[in-house]
């Protein structure tokens, strides 16, 4: 059989892993720990950094094919793994998933539509941020996930009052959205380009807590998600699945906030509400294999675990008829960590309404 590589040892490493082995791969897993989520599933391991050329060289050696969960390889890194084997998702949309002027300057000429927003490479370039209006949002350019470097901005006082900021840094007009969005993408090395249906996300302190598949807005605004997001996986030659997140703003228009050219947290519903979920799309995309239909067999709620507190409802979420958990094997629960999601699913056209979604699981200890 053939062996699928994957670089990074979290839970989306994990679910690939699993994916991968369903369709009969031998999996190898490069990850800085010898024991984590990827890891404990995975057919063999090569543990090592991800900017080490010695253990990239033995994870790509043992590899048909390589694939990552872990955006941040170095442009190095990447250039060796290139040497020695086919990496997918490649090149240019790694290089601009992992920066964020990059990625708003390509998918600006890509021409899909953004938050407003400008480069501040230093404290002069401040200045410049009254033209965008407030509030606004700052980010760090690099390594930001889970609302991690980012800085909100309510007006011109604050802005005044910054200092010591970690710059590169991109600013961004403060969207009044009405929900945010996202959709999953994939497409295989043919270019036969699949979506997944556009989904609903709701954040807390910054972290995803809910995906409502499908999103609940007319089927013309969600159809335009996905051809956004087929668009920019097209412009880009993703080979692949990638998540795009947008915002529906409050005038009916529709931004993208950013691209994750891997499987997504919002993506974690088709596991089981799909016969073919994100994480087989992805393995059959960057393996080669025919990519299926995306269709959703079911509507579904998704519930990340998240922190000790969400752990501490593990015992009465298993004892909950119709919600389908999976556990990451994260030995520490620390505060914001995600530990795991459950899914619950419903025939199509029956996703509860609001009220009834805060009663879906048992409660918050
Ligand atoms: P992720 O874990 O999704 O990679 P991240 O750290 O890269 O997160 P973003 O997705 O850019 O951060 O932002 C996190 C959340 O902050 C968004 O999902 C949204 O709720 C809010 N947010 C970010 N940018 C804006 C904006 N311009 N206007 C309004 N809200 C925003
Ligand atoms: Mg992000
Ligand atoms: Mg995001």
């Amino acid at each position: 059989g053939s062996t699928v590589g994957i670089i990074g040892g979290g839970q989306l490493g994990r679910m690939s892993a699993v994916a991968a082995s369903k369709l009969g791969f031998h999996v190898h897993v490069l990850s800085t720990e010898a024991s984590s989520p990827a890891t404990e599933v995975a057919a063999s391991v090569t543990v090592g950094a991800y900017d080490d050329p010695a253990a990239l060289e033995d994870f790509a050696s043992r590899c048909d094919v390589v694939t990552f969960e872990f955006e941040n390889i170095s442009a190095e890194g990447l250039g060796l793994l290139e040497r020695h084997r086919p990496v997918r998702p490649a090149g240019e949309i790694l290089r601009i998933s992992q920066d964020r002027i990059a990625e708003k300057t390509r998918l600006s000429e890509i021409g899909v539509r953004l938050a407003p927003w400008r480069a501040v490479n230093g404290p002069e370039d401040l200045v410049e941020l009254e033209m965008l209006g407030f509030p606004l949002i700052l980010k760090t350019t690099r390594f930001g996930y889970d609302g991690k470097g980012q800085f909100r901005i309510p007006d011109v006082e604050a802005l005044e009052a910054l200092t010591d900021l970690p710059y590169p840094l991109v600013a961004e007009k403060m969207i009044d959205f009405e929900r945010e969005l996202s959709v999953m993408v994939v497409r295989g090395l043919d270019g036969t380009v699949r979506c997944f249906d556009t989904v609903e996300n709701r954040h807390r302190n910054g972290i995803l807590d809910v995906t409502l598949a499908p999103a609940r807005i007319m089927p013309d605004l969600a159809r335009q998600a996905q051809d956004m997001a087929a668009s920019i996986a097209e412009a880009l030659g993703l080979v692949g699945i990638m998540g795009v997140e947008l915002f529906h703003a409050a005038d009916g228009s529709l931004m993208v906030n950013e691209i994750a050219p891997r499987p997504h947290n919002s993506g974690h519903w088709t596991m089981d509400a799909c016969l073919v979920d994100q994480f087989e799309m992805h393995v059959r995309a960057v393996t080669g294999l025919p990519l299926p239909s995306a269709r959703r067999h079911s509507d579904a709620v998704m519930h990340n675990l998240i922190g000790p507190k969400d752990m501490a409802r593990v015992p009465a979420i298993l004892a909950t008829d119709g919600a389908s958990i999976h556990l990451y094997g994260k030995v520490e629960a620390r505060p914001g960590r995600k530990m795991g999601h459950v899914n619950t699913i419903f025939p199509r056209g029956a996703l509860p309404g609001e009220l009834a979604l805060e009663g879906l699981l048992p409660p918050r200890c």
